[in-house]
């Protein structure tokens, strides 16, 4: 399986890291060995000073797919979860700067937790999913997925004009603003609408 992630897909990240909104969706890979899963720690690396939080929507393949039509594209998931796209900021405005790829900022071990999924009939609509992500019990990220600036099934249409979509795959939809460093100890709780998805430490 892989994982796929939607970068700048809400207009008040992309402005508060200075980039410009984007008119196709942009992505990125994570490997399958940057999976936490059951809320197991997430230990820091050493080779970043700067390791941010993004807490997204991730949905779930669910059909194997290729140059997918965005009318059919609800068809490919049935599943959402919550996951965190730990980036290494300081790495990733160096690579960026050098106009390298992003990989090492963003597809290291450990750097994509993910929760359990629920079904889609579990939530009323969609296109109004609130999330947020609580550390050391103040809320730092608020969401909701009527501010993407690419539905899921954009972005399932899109991708799979270029790569394969297969069961099991994973989307990170896009982290809303509020981003920001982690620390040793910190204490992370991710919620989709008040239903507590994520419970784990920093370590
Ligand atoms: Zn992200």
């Amino acid at each position: 399986m892989k994982i796929i992630c939607i970068g700048r897909n809400y207009i008040d990240h992309a402005k508060e890291l200075n980039n410009p909104v984007p008119d196709e969706p942009i992505f990125f890979m994570k490997p399958d060995s940057s999976i936490i899963l059951n809320n197991r720690p997430f230990f820091l690396p050493a080779f970043s000073q700067e390791v941010h939080h993004e807490v997204e929507i991730v949905i779930k393949i669910n059909r194997l797919g290729k140059s997918i039509e965005n009318q059919f594209a609800h068809r490919y998931f049935k599943e959402i979860g919550l996951g965190i796209d730990f980036t290494a900021r300081d790495l990733q405005r160096r690579e960026a700067a050098e106009g390298k790829p992003w990989e090492i900022a963003k597809a290291f071990d450990g750097s994509a937790p993910i929760s359990r999924f629920n079904t889609v009939d579990h939530y009323s609509d969609m296109t109004d999913i609130s999330f947020r992500l609580d550390i050391n019990g103040k809320t730092v990220q608020k969401g909701n997925t009527k501010d993407m600036i690419f539905s899921s099934e954009d972005i399932i249409s899109y991708v799979s004009r270029f790569i394969t979509l297969k069961i099991g795959d994973l989307i990170f939809t896009g982290t809303p603003a509020g981003v920001g460093p982690v620390a040793i100890n910190d204490h992370l709780e991710g919620y989709i609408g008040d239903e507590k998805m994520l419970d784990f430490y920093v370590k």
